[in-house]
């Protein structure tokens, strides 16, 4: 139940520019993919994450089904990732007829578990794809030494983790090949947005190809070669400039967004604490050396039953509250495709029962962080 005065999961934030560089990108008429709000939408975001070059891409979906062209993934190739996270995670190598190897993920973090990754390797294992859930980076230190050791690509699902780092590594910068997303639902949004970053410069040509249906369009434009032609597979994953024109206002107003996340984002945990304690629900682990972008605040219930109730409970007090992902290994797709590693993914199954995540966006105001704290702490665990 939802009436006019719930406080919506999410709003979309607007800063101050989006009109003005909406109508500048249409009355410019530069509204194809490749104008010059995407150049400045690109700098932004290469700055944000210190990665090597970067391409806006339709979506992030988009960025990781160029992720799985670029590495040339084959029909029976494996690729390690966790079983908690977003389907396109596993679709974008499904795709092109890999087998994802669902990794179970760690009781603190909610990452992929380091520690199993190893035991998921095989003769055909080719990449592993780490999400940073929450923001709140994996243990990049020993899965990027189990990726050299073994061969293997690294990629970064980095949805959540725009403005986050990991020892005072921006994320986005770990992986050979990275996806962002600009959904509404992210911290910087353009409606529907993503961009694939690229820390290995080896790939960056041919990514720029696969991007532009396969064609030289984008040495073309820069005058290298007098025409352009088919030269390789490739698809179109270039975002009008009018959405980059969104996204470039968005980038500009970073830093307000992200200080007004992160009020919230601290009200929650210092306000919760006392009755997550005596409630014996887990509020959010951020280990050392991990700095997050203040993305979602989740919540773990003890169990399915209470998850449910206090999600009703909080409509009933005019907030709405959501779960979060299920399990991908035993998802019909996902045990149609792919596997779970050795040992399964108890973890995984258990916290998808027992997460809620609570409003966190830029304008929630701060009578409005209070009602949703008051709400939670009228409710008590059975
Ligand atoms: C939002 C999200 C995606 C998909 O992003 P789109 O831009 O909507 O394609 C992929 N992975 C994760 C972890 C996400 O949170």
């Amino acid at each position: 139940m939802t009436t006019a005065d719930t406080i919506p999961f999410n709003r979309p934030h607007v800063s101050r520019n989006e009109l003005e560089y909406l109508a500048e990108a249409v009355r410019r008429g530069s509204t194809s993919g490749d104008g010059p709000f995407t150049a400045r939408a690109t700098r932004l975001l290469t700055e944000i994450t210190k990665s090597r070059g970067a391409l806006l891409t339709t979506s992030c979906t988009h960025a990781l089904e160029m992720s799985a062209l670029l590495l040339d993934l084959r029909p029976g190739d494996e690729v390690i990732m966790p079983s908690f996270t977003f389907v396109s995670t596993a679709n974008a190598y499904v795709l092109r007829g890999a087998v994802p190897v669902f990794v179970d993920c760690r009781p603190d973090t909610l990452n992929i578990d380091e520690r199993l990754v190893e035991g998921a390797i095989t003769d055909r294992t080719r990449a592993v794809v780490v999400v940073h859930y929450a923001g709140v980076a994996c243990d990049m230190e020993t899965i990027g030494k189990l990726c050299e050791r073994y061969g293997l690509a690294l990629i970064e699902d980095n949805a959540h983790g725009l403005g986050g780092s990991y020892h005072s590594r921006p994320l986005g910068s770990f992986g050979g090949l990275v996806a962002q997303s600009f959904h509404s639902t992210k911290n910087v949004q353009c409606g529907e947005g993503g961009a694939l970053l690229m820390n290995d410069p080896r790939l960056a040509a041919r990514a720029e190809i696969i991007r532009e249906k396969g064609t030289d369009r984008s040495r073309f434009f820069r005058g290298q070669v007098d025409k352009y032609r088919w030269v390789d597979v490739g698809s179109s994953y270039l975002p009008s400039d009018i959405l980059a024109a969104m996204l470039t206002a968005q980038f500009e107003s970073f830093d307000r967004i992200q200080s007004l996340r992160h009020a919230v984002w601290a009200r929650y945990h210092e306000e919760l604490a006392g009755w997550a304690e005596a409630n014996e629900v887990r509020l959010p682990i951020v280990p050392d050396g991990c700095e997050h972008p203040a993305h979602l605040y989740y919540l773990l219930l003890p169990d399915l039953p209470n998850r449910q109730a206090f999600i009703a409970h909080l409509a009933e007090h005019g907030v709405q509250a959501t779960f979060h992902y299920q399990a991908l290994h035993s998802a019909p797709a996902g045990a149609r495709h792919g596997r779970a590693a050795p040992g399964g993914c108890p973890v995984t199954e258990e916290v998808a029962d027992r997460l809620v995540r609570l409003p966190l966006f830029a304008d929630l105001d701060e009578d409005d962080v209070t009602r949703v704290i008051d709400a939670v702490r009228s409710f008590t665990v059975s």
